[in-house]
């Protein structure tokens, strides 16, 4: 099994790109590369079209990417074909991602590390669900909001280091914010706009955080 080529990671801007046809399995294909994210680190798959045909989702099986298609391929095993992401859902998905780890950052400031059980963005919402007794007290989730708007207004850049000793691991840095991540994100927080936050109680002793774009 050969690993397909992530070209989202090194440019997670690219829109457009060329790639052979490995495996063509009922409705999910396999390309030598892709730009297409596939669903993993709490970041929903992408869409778009792989040759003229529309990508529902993407999908990781182990180091392989699997894009689903809506329809019958039109190509065969070993043919070149153009692919397109579909841009503008991936890029409010990057923007809602990279306010996320902002958001948390500034969450933590004011109640401390409490623990995060889970967390999904899509095109929609980031949400984000912490460990917590009670009620997330509105007057603080409101200076959260707060504190991401100003910080994402004054252009910060984002940045994904990766450490030549530890394959595959990506540090997500962005002013004094730095975590795990091998997710799509925007180039500078300029980007991004302005955040809101909700919040909704998922189920006992856990509080759920929803960012969405405003
Ligand atoms: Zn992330």
């Amino acid at each position: 099994m050969t690993e397909t080529i992530r070209l989202f990671d090194n440019d997670p801007y690219l829109r457009k790109f060329k790639a052979k046809v490995l495996e063509i399995k009922e409705n999910q294909i396999e390309l030598d590369r892709t730009a297409f994210y596939p669903e993993g680190g709490g970041q929903a798959g992408d869409t778009g079209k792989v040759g003229g045909v529309e990508v529902l989702d993407t999908q990781k099986d182990d180091g392989r990417i699997l894009h689903v298609l809506g329809a019958e391929p039109p190509f065969s095993v070993g043919d070149e074909v153009e692919a397109e992401i579909d841009w503008e859902r991936r890029h409010l998905v990057m923007r809602l991602h990279s306010t996320a780890h902002i958001m948390e950052h500034f969450l933590w400031e004011r109640l401390g590390k409490i623990e995060r059980l889970g967390s999904f963005v899509d095109e929609n919402k980031d949400r984000a669900d912490y460990a917590y007794e009670g009620r997330l007290p509105s007057e603080d989730l409101k200076a959260v909001e707060e504190s991401t708007n100003v910080f994402l207004a004054e252009g910060h850049e984002i940045r994904i280091d990766s450490d030549p000793a530890q394959p595959g691991l990506r540090i997500w840095r962005c002013g004094p914010i730095e975590i795990p991540c091998g997710g799509t994100h925007v180039g500078n927080t300029g980007e991004i706009g302005s955040i809101k936050l909700r919040r909704k109680n998922p189920g006992k002793g856990k509080e759920r955080v929803e960012t969405s774009l405003s």
